[in-house]
């Protein structure tokens, strides 16, 4: 099967969250199962072309904007530890910046940038004469190439039997433009823009229901999810429109790479550990984190650690830690490790409680890919009370470093962390339900009540490092409607 991916991050070279690392182990998962897929990904200023051993290509690109046509510069390279190509969009004013998105999620002229990165995927396939059975878009960013293959890409014979596959990262950020821009720059004009078209929604284009609306099928990165975001508190407005597509919205639950992200290889964390040998790999790796902080060892190191790992946005339910968290720490119940970035406000909050609580408040506020390993394998629970969770990733790593989950039961959360069960010995973490402060630390109780208590703290982390979330399942997992995807299309054609 041919696959072309578009996305706007694509892990080792641009990463905001999940998302990149999502777009990095799928090519090469199949890649593994014979297929060939090749990933189209903007040239930000960022990206260390010499380091990545990116090269440019002769290939320019004719982009057709509004009236007119702009161009980009293809370079190729390849993903590490893999042959899988990929193609960086050369293009000064688009992409040479220094930011994804931009600050707070938004460069003004997002809508152009992106309906111009998606209109020069179909080009790329283009001059690369690259056929593509599937074309995968991820998130809104790359939702317009999606009508690109439905519109004027049609009976063009690159595309001539490609099914197209949208999958929502995130319902929550949906490109919402305004329609005298976008639909000039995407060339459909105003006349496609009219109450209940495809690229309406509200009175305003909304990149996110083109994505929908376009695709063979669409998918979303947890079956929960994918229940959920069809009711109006979780569907960001977009639930009737969810409904509609109902047939064809599948949640498939997203992997880990677990040549990454495992204890007993993992090239960041001090001290390797494996199920056998737990509870001394865990310990000496939370004696060293103790140690990288300055926490002082006369204080009691074998506190427990409770971790987050996370961007610093309401999405990952901070106010509740907010609430709670001080209580906690002032009677030396436990200490809080944080690495963290996003909203100034709880930022700062975090600095304040590194202050007050200098012992036992584990701050680090930025981003740092080496730490996010070392604190979840030296930390015992990871803290998880997100108001929404499409997937989540940290709990799944949580799971296979024996730092058992303390999570809200919401999205990917219900699919991934098990209550542990006191009688029967099953289980894997704890939960709650309500976002609520005193349910989030009910939950941290009857968690925190287990902690060095035997049999239950060894059986626990056991049952947490068996899990299997591999990256190879979610990958054969896509493969399967990517099948059915081009069974739609062959019996449409
Ligand atoms: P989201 O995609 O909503 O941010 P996920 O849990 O799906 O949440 O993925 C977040 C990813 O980003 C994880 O790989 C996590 O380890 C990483 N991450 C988040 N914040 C940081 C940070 N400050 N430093 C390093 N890695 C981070």
């Amino acid at each position: 099967m041919n696959i072309l991916l578009a996305t706007v991050e694509l892990s080792p070279f641009a990463k905001a969250g999940g998302l990149a690392d999502i777009t990095n182990y799928l090519p090469t998962e199949w890649e593994k199962f014979g297929q060939s897929s090749i990933v189209v990904l903007p040239q930000y200023q960022f990206i260390d072309t010499n380091r990545w051993g990116f090269q440019p290509t002769n290939l320019i690109l004719y982009v057709p904007i509004s009236q007119w046509i702009e161009y980009a510069r293809l370079w190729v390279g390849k993903l590490p530890e893999s042959n899988v190509p990929v193609y960086l969009i050369e293009n000064q004013d688009y992409f040479n910046r220094p930011e994804i998105y931009g600050k707070l999620n938004e460069y003004q002229d997002n809508d152009r940038r992106f309906i111009f990165f998606s209109r020069a995927i179909m080009e790329t396939a283009r001059v690369l004469n690259f056929k593509p059975d599937i074309l995968h878009c991820h998130d809104y960013h790359t939702a317009f190439a999606l009508a690109f293959l439905k519109s004027q890409y049609r009976f063009n014979p690159i595309f001539a039997s490609t099914a197209g596959v949208f999958t929502i990262h995130n319902l929550a950020y949906q490109g919402i433009f305004q329609p005298q821009r976008a639909m000039e720059f995407s060339t459909f004009g105003m006349k496609e823009f009219y109450p209940s078209s495809w690229f309406e929604h509200n009175g305003k284009v909304n990149a996110m229901k083109v994505g929908i609306m376009f695709a063979d099928k669409i998918t979303t990165v947890s079956p929960n999810y994918a229940n959920e975001i069809r009711y109006s508190y979780f569907g960001e407005g977009l639930h009737d429109i969810l409904n509609h597509r109902g047939a064809d919205l599948v949640g498939i639950l997203n992997g880990v790479q677990y040549s990454q992200w495992s204890p007993e290889n993992d090239k960041f964390i001090p001290y390797r550990y494996t199920i056998n040998n737990l509870d001394e790999g865990k310990r000496l790796n939370k004696y060293q984190l103790l140690k990288q902080f300055n926490i002082p060892s006369e204080s009691n190191w074998d506190l427990p650690i409770i971790c987050n790992v996370t961007r610093l946005v309401e999405q990952k339910g901070i106010d509740l830690i907010i609430n709670k968290i001080e209580y906690y720490l002032a009677n030396n119940l436990f200490r809080f490790a944080l690495l963290g970035a996003g909203e100034s406000r709880y930022e700062d909050y975090f600095r304040y409680l590194q202050w007050k609580y200098p012992n036992n408040a584990l701050i680090f506020i930025g981003y740092n890919e080496e730490l996010s390993h070392i604190i979840i394998a030296g930390s015992d629970y990871i803290l998880l009370p997100s108001r929404f969770e499409p997937c989540g990733l940290t709990q799944m790593y949580g799971l296979r470093y024996g730092t058992i989950p303390i999570a809200r039961l919401t999205g990917g959360f219900v699919d991934t962390v098990e209550e542990y069960n006191l009688n029967t010995g099953l289980g894997d973490g704890f939960t709650f339900y309500q976002y609520n402060a005193d349910d989030m630390a009910f939950a941290i109780r009857r968690a925190l009540e287990i902690y060095h208590i035997e049999p239950h703290w060894i059986i626990i982390r056991k049952n947490a490092m068996q899990k299997d979330f591999s990256a190879k399942k979610t990958a054969l997992e896509y493969l399967k409607v990517f099948n059915w995807a081009l069974e739609k299309v062959r019996k449409s054609n």
